[in-house]
């Protein structure tokens, strides 16, 4: 196996890679690792004291369960893993408390968390809004949770595709087909249709160049594959990615042993 980074964001929370000689079994479950089996932080039980705003309980408590918040994998284990049994206890959960009057916007940026570590990705996410003498007050407990679960604890967004192979017949309207491919793959050189090396990588395998000539063939390998992920803040991608790959390799290890 062979692996290229295409991109890196400045944030670190996006990435994108090319994986050679590999089969999309193991793409594809990388990707279900990724999303359903790494860990993070998200609140899970609301207690409210009070709550007088425009908002049911109920919904705050939807909205405060999918803030993102940085999570500390070092520090923390699954509740079913903890020694103290799913019990509750500093390793396996966290208090966060709030309580404001109005007028104002709460943001996520306003919960009083446990953990000086823990901290909302985006603490400008609006959870309510309270008109003047409103209040909101309630003590909550984060804990960490699985995307196989609920969405809310899935560290990010994971997919691939086929690397493009694409095969160029004789053309009738170049032009045209240069001007429908809405990645730029063409070029037209001496008045044929070739493909733009540099460009190929961003093909999405849309199409629409063999929509307009049928002597173009357009494949995703099934062998090389362009590999996107995305995270939602929690987690940095490298540390998904290496979270995802040991649970693939106890698993594989584990039914191993049991065989
Ligand atoms: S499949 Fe779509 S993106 Fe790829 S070369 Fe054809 S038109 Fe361009
Ligand atoms: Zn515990």
């Amino acid at each position: 196996m062979n692996i290229e980074r295409l991109y890196k964001s400045e944030d670190g929370l996006k990435q994108r890679f090319i994986i050679r000689g590999t089969t999309p079994a193991f793409m594809n479950s990388l990707r279900r690792a990724i999303m359903t089996y790494v860990p993070t932080l998200a609140i899970e039980d609301v207690e409210f004291r009070k709550n007088s705003s425009a908002l049911y309980d109920e919904v705050i408590a939807h909205r405060l369960g999918l803030i993102p918040l940085k999570t500390d994998l070092e520090s923390y284990e699954l509740p079913s893993e903890c020694s103290c049994k799913g019990e509750g206890c500093s390793k396996c959960q966290l208090k966060i408390t709030l309580d404001k009057k109005g007028p104002c916007t709460v943001y996520a940026g306003d919960l009083k968390i446990s953990d000086p570590k823990i901290k909302p990705v985006y603490p400008k996410i609006p959870i309510v809004k309270l008109l003047k003498n409103q209040e909101l007050a309630f003590e909550a407990i984060a804990i960490l949770g699985l995307g196989k679960e609920h969405a809310k604890w899935s560290p990010g967004h994971a997919y691939y595709q086929g690397y493009p192979e694409i095969e160029i017949g004789k053309c009738a309207n170049p032009e045209e087909v240069k001007d429908a491919c809405p990645k730029g793959v063409f070029l037209i050189k001496d008045g044929n249709l070739m493909i733009n090396e540099e460009k190929i990588k961003d093909c999405d395998l849309c199409r629409a160049c063999s929509d307009i000539c049928d002597a173009i063939k357009v494949r995703g390998s099934r062998t090389d594959f362009i590999f996107s992920i995305e995270s939602w803040g929690q987690l940095d991608v490298d540390e998904i990615i290496n979270y995802a790959l040991d649970y693939l390799k106890k698993t594989t290890k584990d039914f191993k042993k049991s065989l």
